[in-house]
C-alpha cells in the first residue's frame, strides 16, 4: 500500500536521522556517486542533497546516456541526416545535441526529413511507408533501452525490411564503472546504482565493484524515499568497513535481471571499445552489431568517407560526468550555456547534470549563499 505525504515525510525523517548519527563519527566525508540520470533528478526534484548531513556528499556520474554520446557521432548522424535518401528516427532529446557544427534540429529545420520516435519499433512502420529510401535509427542508451533497438533489428529481420538500419552508440554501465574507478583523481566510497539498468543486467554484474576495488554499491529505485534508502544502506556499509552489492529495489530488479532482454542483447551486439563525450575511450563499453546484423548497421551499409574527430570547447562535461566538478564550475554555466541554449549535452537532456543543476539547483545556490558555503 502506498504511503500518505505524511508517512513519506516521517520514513524520510527517520532515515535522514540514522545517517546523521552514522555520518557523526566520521573523519573525512562520505562521497557517495550516482550513476543514472533519472536518479540525478530525483535527487534534485526531492531535495535529497539538501537534507543529508554535510558529512555526506552525493556526486553524479556518466548516467545520461545523451550527455556521453561524443560529437563524432552526432556529426556522423548530420551527416546522414543531409542525405535526401535517409530518413532520421530519433528521441526528441537528441535533436538539441551540438555536434562539432550543427545539431539534428537545425539540420531539421533545413529541411532534413528527421521524426522523432517514442520506441525505436515505430521506425518499423516508417520503413514501411517509404520503401524508397533508407530509415535510419539513432540507436543511443544505456543497458535499459538497448534490448527494444535490438528486438527492432529482429523484428525488421522476420519481416524482411531491407531499408530499415541503426547507428549505434548504446553503451554498458559496468565498464564505465571500472573505468571510474581506475582512475586515480575521482575519489568515490559508494555507487548508488541504476535500477533499471539492473532491471535487464542483474545485480551481479556489479560484484566486481565491492570484490575487487572494495566499494560498496546499492541498486536503487527512482522515488526519493528509495533513493534515501540506498544512500542509508550505503551509509551503514561505509561504517561497517563493508563492501558488497545490496539491492533496494527488490520489488522490480531480480539478481539475474530479465534474461530475455540478455539473450536479444547477446543475440544481436556484441561489445566494443567506444567513445564517451569528455571522457574517451572506455574498452569494451560500447555495443556494435555482430557479422550476421550487418545489413541493419548504417556504418556498414553506406560507410561515410570523411574522417570525423572530436573537438575540443570550453565545456567541462567530461569533469561534470566523472563528478570532478559540479556544473557550476564550469564557467558557461548559466551564461552562454543554458537549456534553451546548451553548449554541452549536460544541459540538453532533462537528465543531464547541468540541467538538472540549472532546473533545480538555484535553490540550493540561494541557500549555500546566504549560509557564506557557496
Ligand atoms: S554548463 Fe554547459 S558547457 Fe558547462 S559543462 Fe555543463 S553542458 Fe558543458
Amino acid at each position: 500500500m502506498a504511503l500518505t505525504r505524511a508517512e513519506e515525510r516521517a520514513a524520510a525523517a527517520k532515515i535522514i536521522e540514522e545517517i546523521r548519527a552514522m555520518s557523526q563519527k566520521l573523519e573525512k566525508p562520505w562521497r557517495f556517486m550516482e550513476v543514472c540520470g533519472t536518479h540525478t533528478v530525483s535527487i534534485f526534484r526531492g531535495g535529497i542533497r539538501q537534507m543529508l548531513p554535510e558529512q555526506v556528499e552525493l556526486v553524479s556520474g556518466p548516467g545520461c546516456p545523451v550527455c556521453v554520446t561524443p560529437d563524432d557521432y552526432m556529426d556522423k548522424a548530420i551527416a546522414y541526416a543531409r542525405r535526401e535518401d535517409i530518413i532520421i528516427t530519433t528521441f526528441g532529446d537528441m535533436l538539441r545535441v551540438p555536434g562539432s557544427e550543427s545539431s539534428l534540429g537545425e539540420e531539421q529545420a533545413k529541411g532534413a526529413d528527421i521524426r522523432i520516435v517514442y520506441s525505436p519499433l515505430d521506425s518499423i512502420r516508417i520503413a514501411w511507408e517509404h520503401p524508397d529510401k533508407k530509415v535510419l535509427f539513432l540507436a543511443v542508451g544505456f543497458e535499459t533501452t538497448a534490448p527494444t533497438a535490438a528486438a527492432t533489428v529482429l523484428e525488421a529481420k522476420r519481416q524482411g525490411i531491407g531499408n530499415l538500419c541503426l547507428l549505434s552508440a548504446q553503451k554498458l554501465v559496468p565498464p564505465a564503472l571500472r573505468f571510474l574507478l581506475q582512475d586515480p583523481e575521482i575519489h568515490v566510497d559508494g555507487f548508488l546504482l541504476p535500477g533499471h539498468v539492473a532491471v535487464v543486467t542483474g545485480t551481479g554484474v556489479f560484484r566486481f565493484v565491492a570484490e575487487e576495488y572494495h566499494i560498496p554499491g546499492v541498486v536503487a529505485g527512482f522515488e526519493p524515499l528509495q533513493i534515501l534508502r540506498a544512500i542509508y544502506l550505503l551509509c551503514r556499509q561505509a561504517a561497517e568497513g563493508e563492501a558488497r552489492i545490496e539491492n533496494a529495489y527488490g520489488s522490480v530488479v531480480r539478481p539475474e535481471g530479465n534474461p530475455h532482454s540478455r539473450e536479444i542483447l547477446e543475440e544481436v551486439y556484441e561489445p566494443v571499445d567506444a567513445g564517451w563525450r569528455g571522457i574517451g575511450i572506455i574498452p569494451r563499453s560500447g555495443l556494435c552489431m555482430k557479422g550476421k546484423y550487418e545489413a541493419f548497421d548504417m556504418e556498414h551499409q553506406l560507410p561515410l568517407e570523411r574522417e570525423f574527430k572530436i573537438r575540443k570547447t570550453a565545456c567541462r562535461c567530461g569533469e561534470v560526468l566523472r563528478g570532478l566538478v559540479t556544473p557550476r564550475d564550469c564557467p558557461l554555466f548559466g551564461k552562454s550555456c543554458v537549456p534553451t541554449h546548451a553548449v554541452g549535452p549536460c544541459m540538453v537532456s532533462v537528465e543531464g547534470v547541468c540541467a538538472a543543476w540549472y532546473k533545480y539547483g538555484q535553490g540550493r545556490f540561494q541557500q549555500f549563499a546566504q549560509s557564506g558555503k557557496a
